[in-house]
């Protein structure tokens, strides 16, 4: 059975990112999903919480949860997370499993953009969850690949190692991180929006509350 990547900053973990997984892993029949907290983020700004920090709540979050796992090699690896090198130090540690990365269409959208992103399909598969006001392209590079590559059968994800394209419609959560570091900074309770011991961590550490855009 597939093992699903989800990789993210986890600025912090919140339930948009946790139910997305859990629907994959369950209607895709994957065994397991693996959260992968990002560990110096090559395209985007700083992180306002230290690495070890988003592992611990990435930890917390996925503890409960049979089929969830988290996997620090992006925060133990020196230099920016690039995905291909991820994906590649995982093939090379499950040679016979197939793999199937785990992208918002946000995310997929900025893919050509991503170092090396042509060679992701000779290395896993793409599951693309659906994301509050997203579409799948239908030009341009992207647009081709999904021509191309697209497979509507979940057993294509089963029957090969790498090289397909699957877009899954998931619950739409409308959270973001960015939404729940603004509200621990303007001392609001962020509850209901990602775990309790997500919570926690935060509260204990204090991490978000001077933090600005
Ligand atoms: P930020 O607000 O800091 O940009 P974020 O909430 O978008 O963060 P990331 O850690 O950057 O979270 O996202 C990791 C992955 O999770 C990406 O593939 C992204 O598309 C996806 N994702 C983020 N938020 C949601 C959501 N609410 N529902 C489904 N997928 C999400």
């Amino acid at each position: 059975m597939p093992i699903g990547i989800f990789g993210g900053t986890f600025d912090p973990i919140h339930y948009g990112h946790l139910r997305s997984a859990f629907e994959v892993l369950q209607a895709l029949r994957f065994e397991e999903v693996r959260f992968i907290p990002c560990g110096d983020p090559p395209h985007r700004g700083a992180t306002f919480a230290a690495a070890e920090m988003r592992l611990r709540m990435v930890e917390v979050a996925v503890s409960d949860q049979d089929g969830f796992t988290c996997d620090d090699r992006e925060i133990r690896r020196d230099g920016p997370s690039y995905t291909i090198d991820t994906l590649l130090d995982l093939r090379e540690e499950f040679p016979r499993r197939s793999l199937g990365l785990i992208l918002g269409m946000d995310a997929f959208l900025g893919l050509s953009k991503w170092r090396r992103w042509d060679e992701i399909l000779s290395v896993a598969h793409i599951v693309v969850a659906h994301r509050p006001g997203w579409k799948a392209p239908d030009i341009g590079a992207l647009g081709e690949m999904i021509s191309d590559f697209r497979t509507h059968r979940v057993d294509d994800l089963h029957d090969s190692l790498c090289g397909r394209i699957y877009v899954h419609a998931v619950t739409q959560l409308e959270i973001s991180s960015t939404e729940i570091r603004d509200l621990v900074a303007a001392g609001r309770d962020a509850r209901f929006l990602m775990p309790d011991a997500v919570k926690d961590v935060i509260e204990e550490s204090r991490i978000y509350e001077s933090c600005t855009k």
